[in-house]
């Protein structure tokens, strides 16, 4: 099975990711944890990268397109969960050249959907594991220790474009940008497009997800 998975940033996408992952036996490509290691690791291209995340700008596509097919080439076995990739119709079009190439086509499109108040709230107050990624949340989903991982005992640190003045260029940017990508997956008649209520508790947007996309496949072989 192979999915992207969209929405605006703060809908619970990464923390659907993790759920879907487990559920459906996918790899979990997420663009911006591959840009975020690549930033820890000190490089050039890393550096790079920073310029544009802490304004809470879009990296160029050709940058993320070369980095993502690189990933997607080295990871792909079958099933795939593709995280914050592709956010530009320019992307869009790249990844689907590539899949098209391997004749490993895209199963379907999850967009999780939420209003900017919940996610202004919901990014402000959200915590990562920088060791593991788990998502965590200052007052709904806080660590059992504080600053520390409940998973990994890695440190939980709040992101460094995770305030409010980036976050509101962020669901800008979304909107400008990325909402045009459902769209040109809409026109597709190949392509599924399904939406999802992220503002309901997460467990039961997973379950909601997981159930449809299982019989999606079902529905399809
Ligand atoms: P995320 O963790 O998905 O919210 O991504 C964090 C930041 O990484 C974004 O605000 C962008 O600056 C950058 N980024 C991640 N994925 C992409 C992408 N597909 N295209 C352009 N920039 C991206």
């Amino acid at each position: 099975m192979r999915i992207v998975l969209m929405g605006p940033p703060g809908a619970g996408k990464g923390t659907q990711a993790a759920r879907l992952t487990e559920a459906l036996n996918v790899t979990h490509l997420s663009s911006g944890d591959i840009f975020r290691a690549e930033r820890a690791s000190g490089s050039e291209l890393g550096d790079e990268l920073a310029k544009y995340m802490d304004a809470g700008e879009l990296v160029p596509d050709e940058t993320v397109v070369n980095v993502m097919a690189k990933a997607i080439r080295e990871s792909d076995d079958g099933g795939l969960l593709l995280d914050g990739f592709p956010r530009t119709v320019h992307q869009a079009e790249a990844l689907d050249a590539q899949l098209a190439a391997s004749d490993t086509p895209l199963d379907g499109v999850a967009v999780i959907t939420a209003d900017d108040d919940l996610i202004v709230d919901r990014i402000t107050g959200r915590r990562v594991c920088s060791q593991c990624g788990r998502v965590y949340h200052v007052r709904n989903m806080p660590p059992k220790k504080d600053g520390v991982c409940d998973e990994c005992g890695g440190e939980v640190i709040q992101r460094s474009d995770d305030t409010e003045p980036v976050v509101r260029e962020r669901l800008a940017t979304y909107y400008r940008q990325t909402e045009p990508v459902i769209d040109y997956y809409r026109r597709r008649e190949d392509m599924q497009v399904m939406e999802f209520d992220g503002t309901r508790d997460p467990d039961v947007v997973a379950e909601d997800i997981i159930s449809s996309l299982r019989s999606l496949t079902a529905s399809g072989e």
